[in-house]
């Protein structure tokens, strides 16, 4: 059996928010559901993870649940109807009262914009497609000419590159999502515009408060975030680089750069990286993905990451598990010609740290078809797929159900759960026989273990070699 080193995390939305859909996705290839709560309401995303977990209670392997905060984002508002800006025309930007002179306004829910903003700046809507500069400060907002024209529509995302926007990194709306995800026992919480280290601090300060067990991972999508990109890092589980805001918020011809030295610092943290947005984007309104998306689907792979991650093609697209067999497909037809090999610069003074990297370097040596790991919290299983096992699949098992769901996410990681015994060696035998039964590894096959030993009356670490 072959298995997809890189996971793949699909959001849900109108176009997969049913039981049978998330069953085609999961059965596509999707590890993790997204809940984007940028959109929707509480009640309906109660609805999508009851399904999933309606879901994981039958599945031979369950589905995580990521929640993506919506985070300070600045929106356009509630228009009556849609309206086009053409090249060279003026538009005024109001955060309230509207100039009743003005042809065409757009309303923000940000007040602060009209002081933040001088003449010169550049205002983004709808993830770069709509661009105007602000040419004059008026006595209701901003006067602004269209660099690049398109159609407004309600409640769409503004960018301001480089301005330092003055709202909380986590808004009183996000606290009420990461506690409605927390009651729900969501496994991850992605939070958005994460600027500093100490963002991810006070949402870590959360989940522990609700004695949740989320794992938090910081989006970097703006330029403050590429900034503090190794301390973000260091203070998180894993990071998402969110290149839709990205690539709005640097230079377009930066995103690739970035992309690699998040990926390289997150190797090199041992932490999970997540690539995402605009993938397979083409695939919301047609069947086939562009050759040039084929080959960024193809990078991410290379660049040997924990995760892809699907938006629009899931959650609204026509072809959303077509999207998503299609992810797979790459993904695995890329990952049989190898990866960019990073160097093991990973370093701790863990002892289970070392113990990984031994059991890492023994797999590629004796090119071992799996690692086989016993891990509680699953810090034993976060530090094998740290130090990158060339050809192996990582098998880790636990007895929590909440720590296998968060391996869901590591790369080239097929967690299981089953009861562990006071006696190593039969919770060996149980894994043992659960690989057998599902035929996840052939008969015979060679395996690297890391496993508790009883040494005379001592408990110890060991890794050994054995065969299925
Ligand atoms: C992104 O900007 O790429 C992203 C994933 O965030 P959102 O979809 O919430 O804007």
């Amino acid at each position: 059996m072959a298995f997809r080193k890189t996971k793949i995390i699909c959001t849900i939305g109108p176009a997969t928010n049913t039981l049978d859909k998330i069953r085609a996705l999961a059965a596509a290839g999707m590890n993790i559901a997204r809940i984007n709560m940028s959109h929707g309401d509480q009640k309906g995303h109660q609805e999508v993870i009851q399904r999933i977990k309606s879901y994981n209670k039958t599945a031979a392997m369950p589905i995580a649940i990521l929640l993506d905060t919506q985070g300070p984002e600045i929106r356009t508002g509630d228009l009556m109807e849609n309206f086009t800006l053409a090249v060279g025309d003026t538009i005024e930007i109001t955060a309230g009262s509207e100039n009743p002179e003005a042809k065409s306004v757009i309303t923000v829910n940000y007040r602060d914009m009209l002081k933040d903003l001088k003449p010169g700046d550049r205002v983004t809507l709808d993830n770069g497609i709509i661009n105007l500069d602000v040419v004059e400060k008026t006595d209701f907002g901003l006067k602004c000419k269209v660099v690049d024209g398109g159609v407004v529509k309600s409640r769409r995302h503004i960018n301001l590159p480089g301005i330092r926007v003055n709202l909380p990194s986590i808004t009183a709306k996000d606290v009420q999502d990461i506690m409605f995800g927390l009651k729900n026992d969501v496994d991850f919480i992605a939070l958005s515009f994460v600027r500093t280290a100490a963002d991810v601090e006070e949402c870590k300060r959360m989940v522990e408060r609700y004695n949740g067990h989320a794992q938090v991972i910081a989006k970097i999508e703006d330029s403050q975030a590429v900034q503090n990109y190794k301390e973000i890092i260091s203070a998180s589980h894993g990071v998402m680089v969110a290149r839709g805001d990205l690539g709005v918020e640097v230079p377009i011809e930066e995103l690739p750069i970035i992309q690699r030295r998040i990926v390289k610092e997150c190797a090199f943290q041992g932490k999970r990286v997540i690539v995402a947005t605009h993938l397979l984007e083409s695939m919301i309104e047609n069947p086939i993905p562009t050759r040039a998306e084929v080959t960024d689907v193809a990078n991410a792979a290379y660049e040997e990451v924990d995760a892809t991650m699907l938006s629009g093609e899931t959650a609204a697209g026509k072809f959303p598990i077509k999207a998503a067999e299609t992810l797979d497909k790459i993904l695995m037809r890329i990952e049989r010609t190898g990866g960019i090999g990073w160097s093991r610069d990973f370093k701790s003074s863990e002892v289970k740290a070392a113990f990984a990297e031994s059991a890492v370097e023994l797999a590629d040596h004796l090119k071992a078809e799996a690692i086989v790991v016993f891990t509680r919290r699953g810090l034993t299983a976060d530090f094998v797929t740290a130090y990158r096992p060339r050809y192996a699949t990582v098998f880790a098992f636990t007895n929590m159900s909440t720590v296998r769901r968060k391996l869901l996410l590591n790369r080239a990681c097929y967690p299981y759960r089953i009861d562990f015994s006071s006696d190593p060696e039969r919770t060996i035998k149980t894994a043992f026989a659960l690989l057998q039964k599902k035929k996840l590894l052939p008969a015979g096959a060679r395996v690297v273990i890391v496993s508790d030993i009883i040494a005379g009356t001592e408990r110890v670490e060991s890794i050994q070699v054995r065969h299925v």
